[in-house]
């Protein structure tokens, strides 16, 4: 077994070069949700040329499934991700998420080639588009693509090392006003103020806000808030984010949102409107088995883990790993700001910051490594999985 790591790790180390080069690529062209045509392109064609049988373009317009090995076995799954955000580019390094995934699955695949037919698993890699907004893994979920597989592994980065974040399950929610316009000098009684309907739900959520459970985040802007002042305004929108730590909690605190919405309808007299715009996010579920291979196999590469931090956000990895034992941890890259910053941007594209990517790259393959050498594990992979 210990070779079979060794393997994968020299694999990893000799690729460096290229793989640090489709890092630089996504970084250096950054694409948004569902736009991600040149990182597509970049990684499945890399992906062919490795040897792997890349279905393009599946299931959704950027996104991509690559199988190598045999598919009777084990099916051993490795996902990138590779959107950016709007106007800060890279800034949550899903550039060194593509990079991290494809030296994991190249580490693999030399253990895979080194066992030839004798080899008992099937690798595939996932191109998971639009994680920043547009849920891109839950639509690949839904259409299926996701169910042949037994185990999930991807990585992340960030300023610290946390194996287990608290990514909160996420409902997003857009609140649409109606009122109706009149001159706002000459005639203000005549209209019905849709941005007052809106300021007044903000308030009513700040309020609800200290109501909330210590994991629960609650936040939103006003996006459309009228034309100009002396026109009443007619419509305003609102964004909001409901995080909680479980799908239940996110249900209930969703009700209560909705709630403050009414009221502020009823209070300025608008109609009120709200639709869900964007998929479900659920929480992610750490897998207890493989999140301990993962860590003291990083841990063998000199990586040192701060247990005490807690890190919030939300993925749809957590949809990934409701339906399939995974683990999506965070790797500390040098930064001194958080992700979703200018800083962050910086970060992802600095030479120093390849080795904590490569690192993670390789403590995914070592786990691979460990669940293909022992069956034992699988069995206990999977009963974590029931269990929690
Ligand atoms: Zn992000
Ligand atoms: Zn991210």
């Amino acid at each position: 077994m210990e070779q079979l790591k060794y393997l994968a790790i020299e694999t990893i180390n000799k690729r460096a070069s290229d793989l640090s080069d489709i890092s630089r690529q996504i970084w250096e062209n950054p694409e948004l949700a569902y736009k991600e045509f040149a990182a597509h392109e970049l990684l499945t064609t890399f992906l062919e040329k490795e040897g792997f049988n890349v279905s393009k373009k599946t299931p959704l317009e950027t996104s991509f499934i690559a199988r190598y090995g045999n598919s009777e076995g084990l099916k051993i799954g490795i996902l990138c991700e590779y959107d950016a955000l709007p106007g800060v580019g890279h800034a949550c390094g899903h550039n060194l998420i593509a990079e991290a995934g494809i030296g994991a699955a190249l580490g693999i695949q030399s253990v895979l080639k080194s066992q030839e037919e004798h080899a008992i698993a099937q690798l595939i890699v996932y191109g998971t588009p639009a994680e920043e907004g547009g849920g891109g893994k839950a639509m690949m979920i839904e259409k299926g693509a996701f169910d042949e597989v037994g185990i999930c592994m991807m990585c992340h980065p960030c300023p610290a090392e946390v194996p287990i974040p608290r990514c909160l399950a996420l409902a997003q929610l857009t609140i649409l006003f109606h009122g109706k316009t009149s001159h706002a000098a000459a005639a203000p009684w005549e209209g019905i103020n849709a941005l007052d309907a809106a300021v007044a739900c903000y308030n009513k959520l700040s309020m609800l806000r200290q109501q909330i459970k210590p994991d629960a985040r609650l936040h939103a802007i006003i996006v459309d808030g009228g034309k100009k002042p002396n026109i009443i305004t007619e419509r305003a929108e609102m964004d909001v984010y409901i995080r909680e730590l479980t799908e239940k909690d996110a249900l209930l605190l969703k009700k209560k949102v909705q709630n403050c919405a009414k009221g502020a309808a009823v209070a300025t007299g608008c109609e009120v409107e709200m639709k869900e715009t964007e998929p479900f996010y659920s929480a992610v579920k750490t897998n207890k088995t493989l999140i301990d291979l993962y860590m003291n196999n990083a841990k063998s590469l000199g990586v040192v883990f701060n247990e005490l931090t807690v890190l919030r956000g939300s993925t749809d990895m957590g949809n990934v790993s409701q339906i399939k034992p995974s683990i999506h941890p965070f790797f500390k890259i040098a930064c001194e700001s958080s992700n979703h910053t200018q800083a962050f941007t910086t970060a992802s594209i600095q030479p120093e910051n390849q080795q904590p990517t490569l690192n993670s790259a390789k403590s995914m393959a070592m786990t691979a490594v460990d669940v293909l050498c022992n069956q034992k594990l699988v069995a206990q992979i999977k009963k974590d999985f029931n269990n929690s």
